[in-house]
């Protein structure tokens, strides 16, 4: 009997030692990934913190159970509360391990400070309450057939432990299921690996009491996470090794939930930045700019695109502090012979709380870029409140303009177009509104930039356009004497190379005669466009429709245009007539102008004429078409076709 037992516990003593040495095997798993973690560059986020809070609960977790099973070999040499409260902590940390994992799905699930701090402090007092059931309640031990060895601890205490666990993680996968939408996939994903494992071992370690396995699967549950989520090579750029958009993204999202305030100080790189960079053929340029970055103090350095890097200070003297020192530096060359130098623009935004939140910062240095002709000699361009409002504005706008497309709120007006020669109304000008929530009509000065800008203007054009064929379709407006409709057309629209198959479309679909269109054009800046423009022109005059120069006389119109575009009539803007009534030279600029049209064979229509004595003018002047308030104002669709009509009949008489 005697022999019997001295094998048992040398078994005991085998098992347990070879227990201790995976535990061990845990412990060094834990601490490499530590020195990995540690070692590399974080931005500390918040999820960052979670993982951490994981990890030091999972070390320990380890350790308690490395410490019980020494203390249970040597129970008889130790107090037996001694070896009680180590048992029992290694339980805790059990627990410990499931509210880990709880608060690190909250991070994502409770946005807010205030709403985090609230359930965590809720699921905090539950783990406390489990800790305390677990240290009052009794533990029991499993003795071996020698009444001495213990094989494992049960009892009260023990499933308190997997009651509470459970109902933490019960928690845990119920927030995950009902907040999916708002939890990274990825995290979803990792913590549920890294649940499955723990849980697995768990459940074995339930029914086979003897094997002791969850501490060391609590460590390999960190490397899932680890490598799925929070290894922080995932925030760095492979190339450069900045923190990358991502990291951006999360880090200036936690400071504006945490409403701390930041500056922050962009670098655009102009195209000829990545030629210069090859041209420098020792290849040492960049790595030293991004080395001269990374050594800033107090800056988080970002690059947020190919050609923009960030860099972050969470305090304002610092950035500006540090800002003159980064001047100087680019005024100086870079690479090993400090011939490459390079002129990038600047952004300043020394205050972050100009705009609410990360997304809205993003975009205001991206709605800055965009309009970057404002970008002054010295490349410089302060970010403030009066920049944020009017990006603020213009995304109010394109809201707006959004909301009016899928709501049909889009209306078309027309503008009575008066034929000098005839007496009498021939055409009119489409042109958009469109009403807001409140049912206010909004002007077209008000948000045709935004779409151009946006490129929504290429669908709102079609919504006019369409409306326009289907008003006319379905009046029959041809019955009061209109010969056509004149529709403006954006420089967008004109560079774009479907546009004439798609108005042919539409024309097609309401059976409008193309006679009656015109299409208003613009000049346009760039060649390429021209090109687009000419070849659109050529297909829509082939199918039938006719052309119209628009805002002749502002500030751009350029003759040769008219000499270069196929169009039928040129419209002088109300700039250029109000020139001629105020200003005694303008006259001869508009007489020249006139002759000039004139003589190419071509109608004019005057524009914005107000007053009886500016139409007479016009008229003694010889110009065809009249289109102003004196006639009328642009009108909804009834009120054009009441007054279309009543002049129809009134000329009629
Ligand atoms: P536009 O094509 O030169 O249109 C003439 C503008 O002058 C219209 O302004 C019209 O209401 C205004 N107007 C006409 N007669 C008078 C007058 O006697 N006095 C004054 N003070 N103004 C007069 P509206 O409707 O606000 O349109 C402004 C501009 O918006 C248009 O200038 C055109 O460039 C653009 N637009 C309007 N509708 C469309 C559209 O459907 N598509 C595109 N791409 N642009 C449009
Ligand atoms: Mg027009
Ligand atoms: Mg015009």
């Amino acid at each position: 009997m005697e022999v019997y037992i001295k094998i048992l516990s040398a078994i005991y003593m085998e098992r347990g030692s070879m227990h201790i040495q995976v535990q061990c095997c845990g412990i060094a798993l834990m601490v490499v990934l530590l020195i990995f973690y540690l070692r590399q560059r974080r931005v500390s986020l918040k999820t960052e913190r979670a993982f951490l809070r994981a990890f030091c609960v999972t070390m320990a977790c380890i350790v308690f159970d490395i410490l019980s099973i020494i203390v249970i070999a040597h129970k008889d040499e130790l107090p037996s509360f001694l070896v009680e409260l180590i048992c029992k902590s290694y339980l805790v940390t059990l627990l410990g391990v499931a509210m880990g994992a709880l608060s690190y799905v909250c991070v994502d699930v409770y946005v807010t400070k205030e709403r985090y701090k609230k359930a965590v402090v809720k699921y905090e007092f539950s783990a406390i309450v489990g800790t305390l059931a677990i240290y009052i309640l009794p533990i029991h031990y499993q003795f071996g057939e020698d009444g001495q060895t213990v094989l494992y601890s049960y009892g009260p205490s023990v499933l308190a432990t997997y009651v509470f666990a459970l109902a933490l993680l019960v928690v845990t996968f119920y927030l995950m299921w009902k907040e999916k939408g708002k939890i990274n996939p990825r995290r979803r994903e990792a913590v549920r690996l890294w649940m499955g494992i723990w849980i697995g071992a768990s459940l074995i370690q339930f029914f086979n009491n003897e094997l002791l396995i969850v501490g060391y699967a609590c460590s390999i549950g960190m490397v899932v996470l680890y490598l799925k989520l929070e290894n922080p090579e995932m925030n760095l750029d492979r190339q450069t090794g900045l923190f990358n958009h991502g990291a951006l993204v999360q880090y200036t999202k936690e400071f504006y939930k945490k409403e701390e305030g930041f500056s922050l100080l962009a670098i655009i790189f102009e195209r000829s930045f990545h030629k210069n960079m090859r041209a420098d053929t020792k290849g040492t340029a960049k790595m030293e700019m991004v080395e001269f970055l990374l050594k800033i103090p107090d800056a988080f350095v970002f690059k947020n695109t190919e050609d923009e890097v960030l860099l972050l200070f969470k305090n304002q003297d610092t950035a500006e502090e540090k800002m003159s020192q980064i001047f100087k530096r680019f005024e100086e060359g870079w690479g090993a012979e400090h011939d490459i130098y390079v002129r990038p623009y600047w952004l300043y935004m020394p205050d972050s709380k100009v705009v609410d939140n990360a997304e809205d910062m993003l975009y205001l240095m991206r709605y800055i870029r965009q309009n970057n002709n404002e970008f002054s000699e010295n490349r410089f361009i302060y970010v403030d409140e009066k920049k944020a409002s009017e990006m603020y504005q213009e995304k109010q706008t394109a809201q707006l303009l959004l909301d009016a497309m899928e709501k049909d709120w889009v209306e078309v007006y027309y503008q009575p177009i008066y034929s000098t020669k005839e007496q009498r109304f021939v055409s009119a000008e489409a042109l958009v509104r469109i009403k807001d929530e409140n049912g206010k009509i909004v002007p077209p000065g008000a948000f045709i930039d935004v779409a151009e800008k946006n490129g929504m203007i290429l669908r709102l054009g079609e919504v006019v356009f369409e409306k326009v064929c289907r008003f006319v379709k379905e009046n029959a407006v041809e019955q009061y004497g209109l010969q056509y409709i004149e529709v403006n057309l954006s420089v967008v629209q004109c560079a774009y190379e479907q546009l004439a198959e798609d108005y042919i479309r539409i024309m097609e679909k309401y059976g409008v005669d193309p006679d009656f269109i015109n299409l208003e054009i613009t000049e346009s800046a760039s060649m390429s466009a021209k090109k687009t423009l000419l070849n659109n022109m050529k297909n829509l005059i082939k199918y039938g429709i006719s052309f119209s120069l628009d805002d002749f006389g502002t500030g751009q119109s350029n003759l040769n245009y008219i000499v270069d575009m196929p169009v039928d009539i040129v419209k002088f803007d109300r700039d250029m007539i109000n020139a001629y009534f105020e200003n005694g030279k303008a006259k001869y600029v508009m007489d020249a102008a006139m002759h000039m049209v004139h003589g190419m064979d071509l109608e004019i229509v005057s524009e914005g004429i107000e007053t009886k004595e500016q139409y007479q003018t016009m008229e003694e002047l010889g110009i065809s078409y009249i289109q102003g308030y004196y006639f009328s104002k642009p009108l909804s669709e009834r009120q054009f076709l009441e007054f279309i009509a009543a002049s129809y009949k009134e000329a009629a008489n």
